[in-house]
């Protein structure tokens, strides 16, 4: 059995091995935390979106969609905050010369007391029958220590952070022993403030300001045209305007794939209130993007609500559904209560009034927003990491498949003749011709069908449809299912229906 680093490396090496994700720039050794998706997982991307934007866009009629430009006045950062405040912590190991995230080597050591804590409870399950956790949790003197620890360095961290104290945020990594993990020294710098916007020049923007940002979040875009869409669109509250597009972030450390990039995609949607209904609807979206997730299939433990300690300048309540990663339980996707600030941040900037009139108390106000905020990168590792699978057979032979949710899964069938005569190829097409109007289908007659099987399993195709000399006689293929291997015959007429039917 893999251990979770070993595993973390086979992921990665069979999204390049099948066509899902190569690193960006490769003939010139890459290019550090930038991916490109192959040809499958160009499919299984665009099927996140699609999940995403029919749940957002489709089932609700009260939201709507958006493309905004990447490039936007760069006065909209200094309105949104993130000129002067959107910065990480950082820090550099002297020894090693690499430089790492303050806040990420401590909350780090938080997990590793966490595990320990998990340990402790696992042996603990293993020995006692009847194991009650939360009273083993109150009673056992070395649970409890680590628990105190735990609660102890986060209470001092998040206060830390709230008050920009980067003088402690050092003395507590040292307090603490991390050492840097490529030199095991612990000879640190002191702790700077870094911005994460990448800038650039634009051309001919009036008064010199001629600096102009890679937008770090799809959010503004949709600030700045909320009263473009009211007025347009005749909204009424509560509504919401979705987006996805690409956000650029230069990251400190981005060592873990996909997961951290410094270009990525999001999925953003903001949901425009009443002011004083924003907890309700905040804990109405909790709870909807908590199902989106579960309802593809993977099991509710996989996730968990991280409620925020230290909240951001914007927001007076927030949450991350966090999914477990190969290396841990780390945040998936946010949502966050916004308040009134970023309209109301825009119409000081601007000089614009961004308000809603309602009819009912014949008043006008800046509504409040409610956003849910999720990578499509970090969506494609959780689902491409969960549906990694190495299985032994019964027969002691070994298979790798990838379990996606057919919904996302790149090709939903593939068509394999038997052998490549007797006019299977030929019916073969034909099906292929069919199936292709509804959904993505491989043709595919090379090699036998057991290794043309292994290399559906690989690439995660949910059914394999043989064609075979029966298929000749009356019409009617195998179906293989890649979950359970199971094979039945089907009239070919029925295909169609039959697959969607199971994909729904
Ligand atoms: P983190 O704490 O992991 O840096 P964040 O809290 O800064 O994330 P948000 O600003 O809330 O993230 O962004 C919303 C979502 O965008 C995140 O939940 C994540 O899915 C995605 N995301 C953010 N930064 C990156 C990144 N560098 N690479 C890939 N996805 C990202």
């Amino acid at each position: 059995m893999a251990n979770n680093e070993d595993l973390f490396k086979q992921i990665i090496a069979h999204a390049k091995e099948y066509g899902y994700i190569f690193p960006s720039s490769e003939i010139y050794d890459g290019l550090s935390a930038v991916y490109d998706y192959g040809q499958n997982g160009v499919e299984l991307k665009n099927n996140i979106k699609q999940y995403w934007w029919k749940s957002m866009v489709q089932y609700h009629d009260n939201i709507v969609g958006l493309d905004s430009a990447i490039f936007m006045h760069p006065t909209i950062w200094k309105a949104s905050g993130h000129v002067d405040a959107f910065n990480d912590p950082l820090i550099d190991n002297k020894d090693s010369k690499k430089r790492y995230r303050a806040d990420v080597l401590i909350e780090d050591h938080i997990q590793k007391i966490e595990d320990k804590i998990d340990k402790e409870i696992e042996k603990a399950r293993k020995r006692f029958n009847n194991f009650d956790e939360v009273l083993y949790r109150q009673t056992n003197t070395r649970v409890m220590q680590y628990q105190m620890q735990v609660e102890d360095i986060r209470t001092r961290f998040a206060e830390m952070m709230n008050n920009n104290d980067l003088a402690g945020l050092k003395a507590l990594i040292e307090e603490l022993g991390i050492a840097c993990p490529i030199s095991g020294t612990r000879n640190w710098t002191d702790v700077r403030q870094f911005n994460l916007m990448f800038a650039t020049k634009l051309g001919s923007v009036a008064d010199g300001a001629d600096t102009i940002y890679l937008r770090p979040e799809t959010a503004q875009g949709i600030f700045v045209n909320f009263l473009n869409i009211y007025k347009t669109g005749r909204m009424k509250l509560p509504f919401g305007i979705a987006q996805i597009g690409k956000a650029f972030r230069n990251e400190i450390v981005a060592r873990q794939f996909i997961f951290r990039m410094r270009e990525f995609e999001q999925m953003e949607m903001q949901f425009f209130v009443k002011p004083g209904e924003e907890l309700k609807w905040f804990d109405y979206w909790k709870q909807t993007r908590l199902q989106w997730h579960t309802d593809l299939g993977i099991p509710a433990e996989n996730y968990r609500f991280h409620d925020h300690e230290k909240l951001a300048h914007y927001a007076n309540a927030a949450s991350d559904i966090e999914f477990k990663f190969p290396f841990g339980f780390k945040e998936l996707e946010g949502i966050h209560s916004r308040t009134d600030f970023d309209l109301s941040q825009h119409e000081q900037y601007s000089g614009k009034k961004l308000r809603y009139f309602d009819a009912e108390s014949n008043e006008s106000y800046v509504p409040y927003v409610v956003e849910t905020s999720i990578g499509v990168d970090r969506m494609f590792l959780a689902v491409f990491s969960h549906a990694y699978c190495e299985e032994t057979l019964e027969d002691g032979s070994t298979r790798t498949v990838l379990r996606l949710p057919a919904k996302l899964a790149p090709f939903k069938a593939a068509v394999l003749p038997l052998v490549k005569k007797d006019g299977l190829p030929e019916i073969g097409r034909e099906i292929f011709d069919t199936l292709k109007k509804d959904f993505m289908v491989q043709y595919d007659e090379k090699d036998a069908i057991g290794r043309r099987y292994r290399r559906q399993d690989a690439i995660g195709t949910p059914f394999c449809i043989t064609v075979d000399n029966q298929t000749r006689e009356d019409g009617t293929v195998t179906v293989r299912e890649r979950d359970t291997m199971a094979q039945y015959r089907l009239p070919v007429s029925e295909l169609t229906g039959e697959l969607l039917k199971k994909m729904r």
